[in-house]
């Protein structure tokens, strides 16, 4: 019966690269449709095709590219394709899962750098330069006074007030309010 069919599919003009002995893991003739000869998957031209956009996927995957489709995307391959590879190549495999596993750092690194670039912009909301500086500044910002209000304990830096914000803070009023109606309030809230 296969093989009736196989004649069958020759006589219409039909080729598949398990014609040509182009063979799929399980051993079974490929499938694949062709003109003359292997498919992409199994001829020698086609396999070094694959290894070059192996190889670009797995470098733009790499520098923190959002998602996997998106950098398979940039080199020319539908994420399926990338799953796929996976499948068939060990190798890549392991190339795979071991940019993965570094690259919740990378992205962090481009998270930090994002808000490093915001704010240093002259528009940014208060919030996030204050929220940058108590994280990042290596104690500098932290603990210069601790403003307790609303039961909420704030550690703040109240040399960087003007002396107008910080008569205000000393009279109670907490900091981040006062920075909001002094420095505006639409800035606040976005960073908030
Ligand atoms: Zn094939």
């Amino acid at each position: 019966m296969a093989v009736a069919e196989t004649k069958k599919r020759q006589l219409k003009g039909i080729k598949r690269c398990g014609d040509f002995g182009g063979e799929g893991r399980d051993g079974k003739p490929c499938g694949r449709r062709v003109k003359d000869g292997l498919c992409r998957s199994h001829s020698e031209a086609g396999a070094a095709e694959t290894g070059v956009k192996k190889a670009a996927f797995l470098e733009e995957y790499s520098k923190g590219t959002p998602s996997l489709k998106a950098a398979a995307e940039t080199c020319g391959a539908a994420a399926v394709t990338v799953w796929r590879w996976r499948q068939e190549d060990e190798e890549f495999n392991a190339a795979l899962t071991a940019v993965q596993a570094n690259l919740d750092k990378i992205r962090l690194n481009m998270v930090e750098d994002t808000l490093v670039e915001r704010c240093l912009k002259p528009d940014t909301p208060a919030a996030l330069v204050i929220f940058y500086l108590v994280n990042r500044s290596d104690g500098r910002w932290r603990n210069v006074q601790q403003v307790q209000q609303q039961n909420v304990n704030f550690d703040f830096d109240l040399s960087n007030l003007t002396e107008e914000e910080l008569e205000r803070v000393q009279n109670g009023e907490h900091p981040l309010r006062v920075l909001a109606q002094t420095r505006g309030p639409h800035r606040l809230a976005e960073g908030t």
